[in-house]
């Protein structure tokens, strides 16, 4: 497993710590993909997706800033904020984003826009917080265009490097398990269950990580960003954590 990924993991266990009393947000890495994402499954679960491709070459700033504004969305709750959206504007697919009239298309990106500066600013924070530095850390937005959902990522990093004086670093210290993000990597390691199988087309709540790979888009015509919500994997291999078992293994280990 690449330090990419685990690093993504030691930060998705801090914060899942930090925000969420230790409750385990899904964690999917994504083969052959630069797609990140978060969603709700209809057990109420939070889902994180995060394309292998788009993580592969990223810094350490860059990887904490990517991880924090993803939780950003999550403690956010835009996930739930985005199927309202959704909802009010009649959108079930990107094709019903592109076919929405002009003043609606605008209005709906307005909203849709406001959460990724939202969360941008809130990763800001967490990333601060870290020690990490947040304009290097969104660096990589620098190469982002201008979407219906997302604001071009120069205007992204602007508003950044506006916002960084009065930016508030996010308290860790009374984090229970701060100590996660010290761990070295084999402890990380040591802490996963070696090859779970998960079955074709189920996402077992049960699973924290999971490598994966999503089918090659049918003829359709959708693109990726659909699958975040109609989610359908074919696992390849599962490496895997029991929801249960990785919070108390983290305990051991800090009172230990
Ligand atoms: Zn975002």
């Amino acid at each position: 497993m690449a330090n990419q990924s685990l690093e993504v993991l030691k930060l998705s266990v801090l914060f899942d710590n930090h925000f969420f009393n230790g409750v385990p947000t899904q964690v999917h890495f994504i083969q052959n993909s630069s797609l990140v994402g978060t969603w709700i499954d209809d057990q109420g679960a939070a889902n994180l997706s995060i394309g292998l491709d788009r993580i592969q070459f990223m810094s350490s700033d860059q990887l904490a800033f990517l991880i924090a504004h993803e939780y950003g969305h999550l403690v956010l709750k835009h996930p739930e904020k985005t199927l309202e959206i959704q909802q009010q504007y009649g959108i079930a697919s990107s094709f019903d984003e592109f076919m929405l009239s002009f003043d609606a298309k605008r209005d709906y990106s307005k909203l849709m826009r406001e959460m990724e500066l939202q969360a941008d600013l809130f990763g800001a924070q967490l990333v601060l917080g870290l020690g990490h530095d947040p304009v290097s850390g969104a660096s990589f937005l620098l190469a982002e265009t201008k979407s219906i959902q997302h604001p071009e990522g120069t205007l992204r990093v602007a508003k950044i490097k506006a916002g960084e004086q009065s930016l508030v670093a996010e308290d860790f210290s009374g984090t229970f398990n701060h100590l996660a993000l010290q761990l070295s990597d084999a402890e990380v390691l040591a802490a996963l269950v070696p090859s779970y199988a998960q079955p074709m087309g189920s996402v077992d709540s049960a699973v924290k990580a999971a490598v994966e790979s999503w089918p090659v888009s049918g003829a359709d015509g959708g693109y990726a960003g659909d699958t975040l919500y109609g989610f359908e994997v074919s696992v390849l291999l599962t490496i895997a954590v029991l929801a249960c078992a990785i919070p108390k293994w983290w305990r051991r280990t800090s009172v230990g």
